[in-house]
This record gives structure tokens, C-alpha cells and sequence, in this order.
């Protein structure tokens, strides 16, 4: 019988609501809006979902397991530092990154213009280049919670690849 290869497929995906007064962090970077993210830690929605969706791949559990949305050190933590650690987790199991592959939705501001430099920033936590880790964004046509503007979604998938 021949070898599994070494190969590791992971997907995440987080939601969080929308409101006044709160920053938008997404994919590492603050984009202008009026309205931004509510949640224990910075909020990034994009990063949660790359989190989980690297967790996923190695059956690592999720991100709320490692970092609990009660825990006071969690308080409006930024994101990249959860991303810095679950990382250091996926390379202390003996794997490293193939590629990452994301969507964004949300209704407003354009996340777009943005893209790039979100990448930059993943990719140099990640120790990827900027062409192995994809973000797509999208709207939802002005329907349901994130449609309404009420909310922002992303979705994430992850291959890995055994060191
Ligand atoms: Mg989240």
C-alpha cells in the first residue's frame, strides 16, 4: 500500500457583528468605516477564520479553545499576535504552509483597495509569500445580516504540507 502523502487540508470561518464606535480590523490592517467590528479581541474576522482553518487542517480544535473570548489577556488583543501563536502551534506539529485561500464578505467599505497590503501582512507572519496567501472579498448584495451591514463574515482554507 502505498504512503498517504503528507498533506493537510484545513477550513475556518467566523462572523462578527457590526456597530458604531468600534474599529474595522481586517486581514491585520484598520480600514476607514463608520462602522466596525464587535468582539472580546481586536475582532478581525479574516484572521479568525485563517486561524481556524490552520487549526482545522492539523485537528488543533478551534480558535475560541486556545484563546477563550472570556479570558481578560484576550481582551482587544490583536489578532496577529493569535495569529503569530497558532502558527508557532502548526510548526511545532512538523508542518509548514502550502497556501491560503480566503473570502471576505462584507457589505461596505470596499475591502478591494486593501487586499494587497492585507497580504503583506499575513504572508510576513506566515512566512509565505504574498501569492500563497489569496483573499477574495465580496458583497451580499444588500440581503440578510451582512447585506444589512449588520455583520462581516470570512471564510478560510488552509493546505499543509508535513516539514
Ligand atoms: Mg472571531
Amino acid at each position: 500500500m502505498q504512503a498517504k502523502p503528507k498533506l493537510r487540508i484545513g477550513y475556518g470561518v467566523d462572523v462578527h457583528q457590526l456597530a458604531e464606535g468600534y474599529p474595522l480590523w481586517i486581514g491585520g490592517i484598520q480600514l476607514p468605516s463608520p462602522l466596525g467590528a464587535v468582539g472580546h479581541s481586536d475582532a478581525d474576522v479574516l484572521i479568525h477564520a485563517i486561524c481556524d482553518a490552520l487549526l482545522g487542517a492539523l485537528a488543533l480544535r478551534d480558535i475560541g479553545f486556545h484563546f477563550s473570548d472570556t479570558d481578560p489577556k484576550y481582551k482587544g488583543i490583536d489578532s496577529k499576535i493569535l495569529l503569530k501563536e497558532v502558527f508557532r502551534l502548526v510548526s511545532e506539529k512538523g508542518y509548514g504552509i502550502v497556501n491560503i485561500d480566503a473570502t471576505v464578505i462584507l457589505e461596505t467599505p470596499k475591502v478591494n483597495p486593501h487586499i494587497e497590503q492585507m497580504q503583506v501582512v499575513l504572508a510576513g507572519i506566515l512566512n509565505l509569500a504574498t501569492d500563497e496567501i489569496s483573499i477574495k472579498a465580496t458583497t451580499h448584495e444588500k440581503v440578510d445580516s451582512f447585506g444589512e451591514k449588520r455583520a462581516i463574515k470570512a471564510y478560510a482554507s488552509a493546505l499543509l504540507y508535513e516539514l
